[in-house]
């Protein structure tokens, strides 16, 4: 039998790192928590920038796109590029973990990436209290 391979678009890369069941509606957050589950697993993905199993229940995305389609797509770029990889890469899921864990979690990127997007705060808090970022402050 085929094993599958779930599409994930890039910058939910990040979004699953520090995903604590909070999203744009409950049906959402129930699938996104499912996601994660079905992940944790290791199973082969295909990292994309379009919309992806993800995208399926969120409120944003209308007639197969994403509303917010051109910030995203800078963020999904942004993640291709520092991670190393292109448009179709398919991996493992946790290898692509660990690529946005070690080129950007861990460097202080996505702040980079999308620190205008509308849950930065919940992720930069996230960074402090699991130290996945450098406080760069401290360093001054
Ligand atoms: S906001 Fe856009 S990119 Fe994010 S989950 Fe919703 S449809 Fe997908």
């Amino acid at each position: 039998m085929e094993e599958r391979v779930y599409r994930i678009r890039a910058h939910h890369g990040m979004c699953l790192a520090f995903f604590e069941g909070k999203g744009y509606s409950s049906e959402f957050t129930e699938h996104m928590a499912q996601v994660q589950k079905l992940l944790e697993k290791n199973p082969a993905v295909c990292i994309t920038a379009e919309v992806d199993m993800i995208c399926s229940h969120c409120p944003n995305r209308q007639g197969g796109i994403c509303t917010a389609a051109g910030k995203v797509l800078e963020y999904d770029r942004q993640v291709l590029l520092r991670c190393g990889i292109h448009e179709g890469t398919i991996m493992p899921f946790l290898a692509f973990d660990g690529l946005v864990r070690d080129r950007i979690l861990l460097t202080g990127g996505r702040e980079e990436i999308c620190g205008d997007c509308q849950w930065t705060e919940l992720c930069r808090r996230k960074d402090r209290e699991q130290g996945t970022c450098e406080d760069k402050s401290r360093e001054e």
